[in-house]
């Protein structure tokens, strides 16, 4: 282990014997009391020196026996600690990958904030080369979300839709305009590789993505076109994501309103078929206005502001690596969304309902899936103040102090 206290959290020292690391409420610490020596020393840890070297500087510097450990330790404990040399055998290959790491280093460095253990960070990163995501649609919000994906280092991320680009399909970071006419799923792939950091890790022919729902995908994100489809998602264009248990993410921008979720775990949280009970429960005519709106053919461009669209892709993206990073984001079990002028962000519940066959609801009587494991840490991290509450209580009273 090369420790490095992590660069991404900006240092400063509260009063004499205080540091307090990061600015903002969501992952700042503070660390006390720290001597001046122990805080002179934490510029060694800058992950150049293996722990042997570090005990040496230590005994130069006239630090107590153990006092080495013991600090290396407790940042680790509070997770404020990296390993320059961590992650794992991906981690190796991506570090060797120079000019990919270094396109993706601010990400490397947001990742660092939201793992705790030395070395998670880059092997995080390093697994969403591993992974497969298919986007199903590539207007403005699905080419423009696909590219982000591909920028952020996920390795495989497939675009499906069918059609020509037309003229108002063209957005900044999505389908440029010199491919109106072409092929839409064709275009919004060049898209991708064009945002992409590096090649993609996996180019096997036979990997390659062939039936909806090709049980292969780690997520499947859809992002209709159609502003009924985004509205009223339709649960039978779910049914093979559903069926294979393929987690998978609705987005897209209908009328002012930019939507992101519901994030589903198939049986397990809030699907488009519970949203629907749920909203046929609320008003018995949705059903009958649903069956009219799918039925109208509209023939004239549909409402999608450039910029609704781009942070609703934005969102959206961020909350598929959320969830391809481990976590389960806020979208599961919700559908958050923004309409103009006001752009105010809120979610909407989209609970488990009895009548839908997924059965998510019964599932739902029992433990609830972001009780436990790797879930349960997101929630404390999306709860930062009961995250330092948890941090806290592991290590000696008095002797580290969270700040909230
Ligand atoms: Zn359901």
């Amino acid at each position: 282990m090369h420790p490095m206290v992590k660069p991404a959290l900006r240092r400063g020292w509260r009063d004499l014997n205080t540091v307090q690391f990061g600015m903002t409420p969501a992952h700042a610490m503070t660390l006390g009391p720290m001597d001046l020596a122990s805080g002179s020393f934490l510029d060694l840890l800058n992950g150049t020196r293996g722990l042997e070297l570090l005990r040496e500087e230590g005994r130069r510097m006239d630090l107590p026996d153990g006092h080495v450990d013991k600090l290396v330790r407790g940042l680790a404990e509070a997770g404020l600690l990296d390993d320059a040399r961590g992650g794992g055998p991906a981690a190796d290959t991506l570090r060797r990958k120079k000019e990919v790491l270094d396109r993706l280093r601010p990400d490397l460095a947001s990742l660092s904030l939201t793992t705790s253990a030395p070395g998670d960070a880059i092997g995080r990163l390093a697994a969403r080369r591993s992974q497969r995501v298919q986007v199903r649609g590539a207007g403005r919000v699905g080419a423009v979300l696909a590219s982000l994906l591909a920028g952020a280092g996920v390795g495989e991320v497939d675009v499906r839709d069918v059609g020509r680009v037309e003229p108002w399909d063209v957005a900044p970071g999505g389908l440029p305009a010199e491919a109106v006419g072409d092929r839409r799923d064709e275009a919004a792939r060049r898209a991708v590789r064009r945002a992409a950091p590096g090649r993609s890790p996996r180019r096997a022919p036979a990997q390659a993505p062939s039936e909806e729902g090709d049980p292969g995908f780690s997520l499947v994100i859809i992002a209709p076109r159609d502003d009924v489809a985004v509205h009223a998602p339709d649960p039978s264009a779910a049914e093979s994501v559903m069926s294979s248990g393929t987690p998978h993410l609705y987005a897209g921008v209908v009328e002012g309103t930019g939507v992101v979720g519901p994030f589903v775990l198939p049986g397990e949280t809030g699907c488009a078929g519970c949203l629907h009970e749920s909203r046929t429960d609320r008003d018995p005519a949705w059903p009958r206005l649903v069956a009219q709106w799918r039925s109208g053919r509209q023939r004239q461009v549909r409402p999608c502001d450039l910029t609704l669209a781009t942070t609703t892709a934005g969102l959206a993206a961020a909350h598929a690596l959320a969830f391809l990073d481990g976590r389960v984001p806020s979208s599961a079990g919700a559908r958050w969304e923004v309409s103009v002028p006001a752009l105010h962000w809120h979610a909407r519940p989209v609970w488990p309902h009895p009548a839908c066959p997924c059965a998510a609801a019964e599932r739902g009587k029992g433990e609830h899936p972001s009780q436990d494991g790797e879930s349960h840490e997101t929630m404390a991290v999306q709860r930062p103040s009961e995250r330092c509450r948890e941090a806290e209580a592991e290590r000696p009273a008095g002797t580290w102090r969270a700040h909230v």
